[in-house]
């Protein structure tokens, strides 16, 4: 039964996490506002919105930052 084992170590992950916290850690610079973040400990991903706030980062999140990233990139000519 792989399958619940995985689980299991899934739920305990999370319990982890709503117990001391997530441990997040900045997986993308995407602009100097917007960062991607995990957490190490359940693999949660957020990003910022606008104002600066933790987001979940959702697919289409993720295709935002690749785009903005970009723009910045070439913006500031590191590409
Ligand atoms: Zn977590």
């Amino acid at each position: 039964m792989i399958n619940s084992k995985f689980k299991n170590v899934f739920i305990a992950r999370k319990l982890w996490c709503s117990f001391f916290g997530h441990r997040f850690v900045t997986t993308k610079n995407v602009t100097n506002h917007f960062k991607e973040y995990k957490c190490c400990k359940c693999n949660l991903e957020l990003t910022n919105d606008e104002k600066g706030r933790k987001i979940f980062l959702t697919p289409e999140l993720k295709d935002i930052n690749n785009t903005l990233e970009l723009f910045y990139q070439k913006r500031h000519h590191l590409v």
